[in-house]
């Protein structure tokens, strides 16, 4: 019979990596506390209307990107292809945008049907944040110095690039998408079919076509900059003397303008040249009339999503993963004969309870002392802890080294509870102090 596999596009995470996983998340959720961030826990199917009114009809997501069917009830649901219109939704839902302000973050994963290939897949995890009821720069500049630290913090900076730019008001945008079809309407025939489809339906997502003839033509289009807005122009300037202030460094680039109908003013994306094509590892925006337009009271709001699996790339890619990363167990822990059994489990808890972020196996399933000592070897574990009959009597431990040379020495417990203190710190704190 033929073995069932996953779907297309949606990998698994086996526990050889998952640890990659843990160290990002870690570090992200301590820095997202740390700045008065509150956790948001959202469903992943939300109704289709919710995504077709916020992210917009005529987007590549909402046009065909969606997991969209009739569920049993004849109703169409959508897995949520992103999360800022689930978060609108549920804060709208439960009266939290009443009256108050709100920094809330969500990880989880994201449903896209999109080509898969390294970076891009289709179901993929974003950690995302969103900030409600603040008007000015300062929170986007808060935004964006989080992030700046988050990736500080995760050995990532001298890698990424902020690239920044403004949407400037509705209206300017309005004039200044009157002025750009006019100008590639003559020059439809030489841009790609997609281009030539959104130059009817969303015209300035032309610049964010991936088609090199594409982009040559529109580098020479007209300039939003001339049809900004006064209030915008100075929220604008109000971000970059933040962010200057900071000393974030980033670029003013006018093409980012972002898959998604909803935002205004600021738009930012941090971009890595390491990744090849997939090289946005975290993007977001202001979307100041999405609380309206999902029926809500008008709402300034902020926020931005990052690619996990692109930024454990990343990660990786420029060798900023603890040297000990995937190493699950520190210390494989054995009798040699089950004689010894209640003795070896009485001091396997004595040793976990005194060494904090100790991970420690324990021997099960019998067997000959040789095939107990390949099991060790077996677990990844740095030593292996073995309890024999006379170690018993003594109150030693022989401790044997599995991965570097093999020796093996005999140590009492106050030796040994050291040992341990220092294989833990060096696990945790990784190569260069990290
Ligand atoms: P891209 O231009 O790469 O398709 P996007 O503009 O569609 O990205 P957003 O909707 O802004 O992406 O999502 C925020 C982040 O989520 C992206 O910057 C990226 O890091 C990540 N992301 C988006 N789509 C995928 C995907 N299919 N697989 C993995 N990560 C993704
Ligand atoms: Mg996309």
């Amino acid at each position: 019979m033929k073995k069932i596999q996953s779907v297309r596009g949606m990998p698994d995470v086996l526990p050889g990596s998952s640890a990659r996983w843990q160290w990002l998340e870690t570090r992200a959720k301590a820095i997202l506390a740390g700045w008065g961030y509150r956790e948001i826990r959202l469903p992943v199917l939300e109704h289709t209307g919710l995504f077709a009114r916020s992210v917009g009809e005529s987007t590549d997501i909402v046009a065909k990107e969606m997991y969209t069917f009739t569920d049993r009830s004849g109703d169409s649901v959508t897995l949520r292809p992103e999360g800022t219109a689930g978060c609108v939704r549920a804060c709208e839902e439960h009266g939290l945008l009443y009256n108050q302000t709100q920094r809330l973050w969500y990880a989880g994963p994201m449903f896209r049907y999109e080509r898969p290939q390294k970076g891009r897949y289709r179901q993929f995890e974003q950690i995302g944040v969103e900030c409600f009821g603040f008007e000015g720069p300062d929170i986007d500049a808060e935004l964006i110095i989080m992030t700046a630290e988050l990736w500080r913090t995760l050995g990532v900076a001298d890698a990424v690039t902020l690239e920044l730019n403004t949407l400037g008001s509705p209206e300017a945008r309005a004039a200044y998408r009157e002025a750009l079809v006019e100008w590639l309407t003559p020059r439809r025939e030489e841009l790609d079919a997609d281009s030539q489809r959104r130059l009817l339906q969303n015209p300035l997502r032309i610049f964010d076509s991936k088609v090199a003839k594409t982009q040559e033509i529109v580098a020479d289009a007209p300039s939003f900059m001339d049809y900004l807005d006064a209030g915008s122009a100075a929220h604008f300037d109000g971000l970059k003397g933040l962010l200057d202030a900071a000393g974030v460094r980033y670029v003013v680039n006018p093409r980012i303008v972002r898959g998604l109908d909803y935002y205004t003013r600021t738009v930012f994306e941090w971009t890595t040249d390491r990744l090849g094509a997939q090289g946005t590892v975290c993007a977001g925006g202001r979307y100041d009339g999405l609380v309206a337009q999902l029926g809500g009271r008008t709402t300034p709001a902020v926020g931005f999503a990052m690619g996990i699996e692109r930024v454990l790339l990343l990660a990786d890619e420029v060798g900023a993963l603890p040297d000990h990363i995937d190493r699950e167990v520190d210390v494989y822990l054995l009798s040699l004969d089950d004689a010894d059994l209640a003795a070896a489990l009485s001091l396997s808890r004595s040793l976990r309870a005194e060494v904090p972020g100790l991970r420690l196996q324990m021997h099960c399933g019998g067997g000959k002392p040789k095939t107990r000592l390949k099991r060790a070897d077996a677990s990844g574990a740095e030593v292996a802890l073995i309890l024999g009959e006379s170690e018993v009597a003594a109150g030693t431990i022989a401790v044997k080294a599995l991965r570097a040379g093999g020796d093996q020495r005999t140590l009492t417990r106050e030796a040994l509870l050291e040992e341990l203190r220092a294989l833990v710190a060096v696990r945790t704190e990784g190569r260069d102090g990290k």
